[in-house]
């Protein structure tokens, strides 16, 4: 699929994000996508332990109950590129391991195309998708990386917990003044 393709379906996300009315939402968006015509859009969530499930779980999860199995074309779209290490805050494995149909609810779809607003340079994060057997591209539009690199600010914990997480995803998608966002 096109890179074009996937950037407006990224800003589909991204706008799904902002207009979720789950107070319950992260700040992470994706979209799984495997035919022109069939994706879905999710973002990341808390649950009521005070865990994440990714973006990229919730969108595999979203897509089986509405399509099915996803074709092993599809690609994961997401803000920031998916995560590959342990962490306790997260609810299940990696999003890679996921996709590798490590986990024990899911099989693996043959997912290995991947497309992301920025990558996710967290200093865990390191060993690269190519040597997992994945393929990565990212956005080609500066605002679209501007809207994520601002989303990922809220993964600071100087700022996170001190901010409205509406506003806060509301004020990432605008921008900076000289580039409107989303
Ligand atoms: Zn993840």
């Amino acid at each position: 699929m096109e890179i074009k393709i996937l950037d407006l379906h990224l800003k589909g996300a991204l706008r799904n994000l902002r207009d979720s009315t789950n107070s319950n939402k992260g700040v992470v968006a994706a979209c799984l996508i495997s035919l022109p015509t069939r994706w879905v859009y999710a973002t990341s969530e808390r649950t009521d332990e005070g865990k994440y499930v990714h973006a990229e779980r919730n969108a595999l999860s979203k897509y089986l109950r509405e399509y099915g199995d996803p074709l092993p074309n599809s690609v994961m779209i997401t803000s920031i590129s998916p995560c590959k290490y342990e962490s306790k805050s997260r609810a299940g494995c990696s999003c890679i391991d996921l996709l590798l149909g490590k986990d024990k609810d899911f099989k693996d779809y043959g997912i290995r195309r991947l497309h992301a607003g920025i990558l996710d340079n967290n200093s865990r994060n390191l060993v690269s998708y190519s040597d997992l057997g994945f393929d990565i591209s990212v956005s080609e539009k500066p605002s679209i990386e501007l809207a994520c690199s601002n989303l990922r600010e809220y993964f600071n914990p100087e700022i996170r917990g001190k901010v409205n997480i509406q506003e806060f995803i509301e004020n990432a998608l605008k921008g900076n003044g000289q580039i409107k966002a989303i």
